[in-house]
């Protein structure tokens, strides 16, 4: 598929003719640098403004947008009655769809008339391909482009579309997050030498500016944030509900919701086609005193009156902005793209961000909040046949860790199929059908190597590292790894390498140390299900951070020699060296600095073994195929340093949420992958 160059030349899209009300687009102002707060400051300014209008009914609503005068329009066309009359001469509750596409001929009628930007038609999926600038071409660092503000709704998917949008999504969210996690190494690096700041990636006064927001810039000034050619409707190709976020800068990245510190994204009046603002997305942060948020029902709460030191507030909200884009919204029956926040532990700034899928403004009205002062109230009904929401998938896997029977009376086979081998234990669960086949197998947490392979060759290469204390840069192990350590403080594998060496039983240093991560064995609750779709799968109760690792691929590891008498007799193997190389796309940056060489140090030796399931295995043998996976393998070393046969060590290639399929990509699917997924 063609990914098209988008050429904004709408006049609409630039900022020097379009003083947009947009207040907050990071295309004109530096970034910020205050942690990001949910709900925004007022855009305006008005420190005394007029009481508030009663509440008024939908018909009126209408006319306050019919009266409503955007402070500073693009152009003095974009309130053209022409375009507004007939929209508000719509009979009460037409169906939404037809609504939406009377909303999309009337713009078009006036993208006609006006030669400018509207709001278009869906495209097809093969003209929605978002502005991905294509590895290679990032090199020079082009001015930023602003957001368009073109609407789009992109209609259901094929799955080859599915799996191309979720591919370059992924691509972008790796892009993030490698070079967030290089840039707080630089930092670390910096800090170790008393250095103010190393001229490096990113700022010079790289300690003032939080890495994630420096990514971020990075990747805008090479024009890889996804989607800033159209402002989508609706879903975001790639973006499955559910999907679990840290950062709010990488919302922005991926264009699911725009704003860096407002709880709303709107198009705003002065740049949309019929010159009222129109709502796309909201972050529930909870927490705010006249949210009441019960999952699929949600009475939002409008922006302004607040106080921006206090967070509390002071004056009555206004019906404009972000509030009047809700509204408009709703009378257009426009869906709004929900995001949940989350507290967290396992986020590096303690929320996660769980996007829950697409909601419908169905009523809004001016209420008198908690604090005395008027504030606009939006009630918001979650559309169905969605995918479970993120964040109740979160709570629900949070309750099954301490109370699993409560939640699910029947269909656990075994609260832990590893019988205490593992660190964490595992469970079985089936509600499908009666089928128990896992507990047939020996649970073997730790493969059993072939003595031939590892006897003597445990000090192979040098042995361990003198270190007493935890391992730093230029010990024994970091110079085994090309000088580096493959894990930040936290465990996280920063880039995928051929090979990753630990420390080992012969290094001095403590277990402590972070260059010991995958020889710890499990550190999330897993559970093995039976799905009528893929048969026997693994999902985890907690959430995965992207580059985490997940479990050791297990079992009975045989020579090449023993590989081809077993194999005469049909039994399962799985081999090493099918596995396709993901790791080359973990910690992959091209498309940032196009000279980017994926690691090439430590190198490994061709992987002739095999690892025989048929008798004994782990929790890793149930992971179903994906040829879009979310975990890969990673080949490492650290009880034996015999490279010819390394440990198969999976990893979390994206944030995982709790309760999603773990997936992995086999290579070559035969008839292994289907007995051993069956
Ligand atoms: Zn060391
Ligand atoms: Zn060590
Ligand atoms: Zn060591």
């Amino acid at each position: 598929m063609e990914v098209e160059e988008s050429s904004p030349s709408s006049p609409l899209s630039s900022p020097s003719s379009s003083p947009s009300s947009d207040s907050i687009d990071l295309n004109f102002l530096p970034f910020l640098k205050r942690e990001p707060k949910s709900e925004p400051a007022s855009p305006e300014h008005d420190p005394l403004p007029p009481p508030p209008p009663p509440p008024p009914p939908p018909q009126a609503a209408a006319a306050v947008a019919v009266a409503y005068v955007d402070p500073t329009p693009a152009t003095p066309d974009l309130s053209s009655p022409a375009v507004m009359t007939p929209l508000q001469s719509l009979p009460p509750n037409p169906d939404e769809d037809a609504l939406f596409a009377e909303y999309c001929r009337l713009a078009s009628l006036y993208l006609l008339s006006a030669g400018a930007g509207a709001i278009v038609q869906a495209p097809t999926p093969e003209a929605a391909a978002p502005a991905v600038v294509q590895p290679g071409s990032g090199s020079a660092v082009k001015k930023r482009r602003p957001r368009s503000s073109e609407l789009v709704r992109v209609s259901s998917l094929g799955m080859r579309d599915q799996i191309y949008f979720r591919d370059v999504v992924r691509r972008a969210r790796i892009t993030f997050e490698s070079l967030r996690g290089l840039l707080l190494k630089d930092d670390e690096r910096a800090e170790a030498l008393g250095l103010p700041g190393v001229v490096g990636l990113g700022s010079t006064d790289r300690r003032r500016v939080r890495a994630d927001l420096r990514a971020a810039a990075l990747m805008a000034d090479r024009d890889l944030w996804l989607n800033r050619d159209r402002r989508i409707v609706g879903p975001i190709p790639g973006i499955s509900v559910g999907d679990a976020f840290f950062f709010r800068m990488e919302l922005c990245v991926l264009g699911i919701h725009g704003q860096v510190q407002a709880g709303i994204d709107y198009l705003t009046a002065g740049r949309s086609a019929s010159g009222e603002p129109i709502a796309t997305s909201i972050i529930v942060s909870g927490g705010y005193e006249d949210d009441d948020d019960r999952g699929d029902i949600l009475v939002y709460t409008g922006h302004g009156g607040r106080d921006p030191n206090l967070h509390k507030h002071c004056v009555d909200q206004k019906l404009e902005g972000g509030n009047l884009a809700l509204e408009r919204s709703m009378a257009y029956g426009i869906e709004i793209r929900v995001i949940r926040a989350v507290k967290s532990k396992r986020s590096p700034v303690g929320k996660v961000y769980f996007y829950d899928g697409l909601y419908k403004v169905v009523d809004f009205w001016l209420d008198r909040g908690k604090a005395g002062f008027g504030v606009y109230k939006y009630k918001m009904i979650r559309i169905d046949g969605q995918d479970a929401m993120g964040s109740v998938n979160y709570r629900v896997a949070e309750r099954l860790k301490v109370d699993a029977l409560s939640m699910r009376p029947t269909g656990y086979l075994s609260f832990d199929i590893s019988m205490g081998r593992e660190s964490m234990p595992v469970a079985l669960y089936n509600d499908v059908d009666d089928d128990k086949d896992p507990l047939l197998y020996e649970y073997l947490a730790r493969p059993i190597f072939p003595s031939s392979a590892v006897q003597g060759k445990f000090a192979e290469g040098g042995g361990g590292c003198e270190c007493i204390e935890n391992c730093s840069i230029g010990c024994y192990c970091a110079q085994r790894n090309g000088g580096e350590f493959a894990y930040d403080k936290a465990g996280v594998l920063l880039r995928g390498k051929p090979l990753v060496y630990e420390c080992g039983p012969y290094c001095r240093c403590p277990p402590s140390c972070p260059n010991r991560v995958s020889q710890k064995g499990l550190k999330n609750r897993l559970e093995v299900f039976r799905s009528r779709e893929t048969g026997w799968g693994v999902r985890s109760l907690d959430l995965i951070k992207a580059g985490a690792f997940i479990c050791e691929f297990s079992g009975i590891v045989l020579t090449h020699q023993q590989s081809e008498i077993v194999a005469v007799n049909g039994d399962c193997l799985v081999h090493p060296n099918r596995f396709p190389p993901r790791w080359l796309d973990w910690g992959d940056i091209s498309d940032v600095y196009p000279g980017y060489v994926p690691p090439n140090h430590p190198a490994i030796a061709d992987l002739n073994f095999s690892i025989d399931v048929s008798r004994a295995r782990n929790v890793a043998c149930y992971f179903s195929h994906s040829c879009s996976p979310n975990v890969f393998i990673q080949f490492v070393l650290f009880d034996h340093y015999n490279m010819s046969y390394p440990h198969l060590m999976i990893f979390a290639l994206e944030n995982i949420p709790p309760l999603r399929e773990l997936s992995i990509d086999y290579g070559m699917i035969d008839e292994w992958v289907g007995k051993l997924t069956m």
